[in-house]
């Protein structure tokens, strides 16, 4: 679990990385390496500080930074590495750390799908200078909408202390706002409902009635304002409050992925690295026929989700260019976009549900 006494709570996830990235002192005509297969929130943390994301594949049949591309790709004007433990996978991180050893350049773990995966007997988010967090919803904590910087490095750590003494409350329109998606996302957090509820978000979304998970990346204006925020005090308590229970939360996700492993046949999940011990925040699978299969379960009501659709999620093609993504230079990240589907790890995914989820995934996906 990550150190709270080291812990700077911010108003999202992207905006924690942000404030490490500026403690470090990147800036404009910087680069950031981060692996594609990511979201968007990353890249924007990266940007907000007017540094570049440089984007580094994933390695073959995995979800995590791959050192060697990361090795071909480095230059001087790379000032920090962001390694993401996607799913609660950890990447293999000593071979990652000898590279930006060589190169003298700090690694920030991205730990927003995991705070309880190990490596090599190593809780994740003590390898670098620090790590952050995410807390909304689909993370393995759901505070509402949050985020944390954690450190290990105390020089950071003090400056990051004095750049957050900055960050202001949302106004009290956007706290209730906030709040009401954070209650009915308390009730509508059921594999049955995942669909109905898609479809709600995105008319709310489009009407300007609920929080949107991603911001546009042209509006520079809505860029600004959440990362001059912290987070709301409520949904500091409902994180406190939750934190007693972490033991048993990771626990819980074990054991329901274990229950989907006995029981897919078909597909393979993602490779991992050796002697890590994984907590996973949704249950990745790889599959030929991921289009289809997002068509057929949305039909039969089975809660499947595509992230990421894209190596910038959730970006078409068309966009990729606004972060800075080359198409095709990533292509393992592009190849994982095209075939990852998830299930999802949580309290409210009953046995019923794992055994449906896996007949449906067992008659319907193809591999070659
Ligand atoms: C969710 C997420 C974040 C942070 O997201 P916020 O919406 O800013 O809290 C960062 N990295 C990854 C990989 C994520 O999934």
């Amino acid at each position: 679990m990550f150190d709270t006494n080291k812990l700077i709570l911010t108003y999202r996830g992207r905006v924690a990385l942000y404030l490490m990235l500026k403690g470090l002192g990147v800036g404009r005509g910087d680069k950031v390496a981060v692996q594609a297969f990511t979201c968007i929130a990353v890249p924007e943390g990266v940007m907000a500080t007017g540094a570049k994301p440089l984007w580094i594949d994933i390695v073959k049949d995995g979800v995590t930074m791959d050192a060697g591309d990361l090795a071909s790709k480095l230059d001087k004007t790379v000032k920090a590495i962001v390694v993401q433990h996607t799913y609660g996978i950890p990447a293999d991180i000593n071979p990652l750390k000898e590279i930006a050893n060589d190169f003298n350049i700090p690694i920030i773990e991205d730990c927003a799908h995991t705070y309880y995966s190990t490596y090599k007997g190593k809780r994740v988010g003590t390898f670098g200078v620090g790590s952050f967090y995410s807390f909304e919803w689909g993370k393995p904590l759901v505070a509402g909408i949050g985020g944390a910087a954690v450190f290990n490095d105390e020089h950071l750590y003090q400056k990051v202390k004095g750049i957050g003494k900055s960050l202001v409350y949302p106004d009290w329109k956007k706290k209730i706002k906030l709040n009401l998606q954070y209650y009915a996302f308390k009730i509508l957090n059921r594999p049955i409902l995942y669909w109905p509820v898609k479809r709600l978000f995105h008319i709310l979304g489009s009407l300007g009635m609920a929080e949107s998970n991603y911001n546009p990346v042209e509006s520079d204006k809505e860029l600004a304002a959440d990362f001059g925020m912290t987070m709301i005090s409520s949904f500091k308590q409902n994180l406190f409050r939750q934190i007693p229970d972490i033991e048993n939360n990771a626990g819980l996700r074990i054991s329901i992925a274990e229950k989907y492993r006995k029981s897919i046949k078909n597909c393979s999940t993602s490779i991992v690295p050796e002697d890590s011990k994984v907590v996973l925040v949704r249950y990745p699978l790889w599959a030929d026929n991921k289009k289809y299969l997002l068509k057929a379960a949305k039909k039969q009501n089975i809660e499947l989700s595509e992230w990421y659709s894209s190596p910038v999620h959730p970006l078409d093609q068309h966009e990729w260019l606004s972060v800075g993504y080359q198409a095709k230079s990533c292509p393992n990240a592009e190849i994982a976009s095209k075939r990852i589907i998830t299930l999802p790890i949580h309290k409210n995914v009953s046995n019923t549900f794992i055994a449906k989820a896996a007949s449906f995934i067992n008659k319907n996906a193809e591999n070659e």
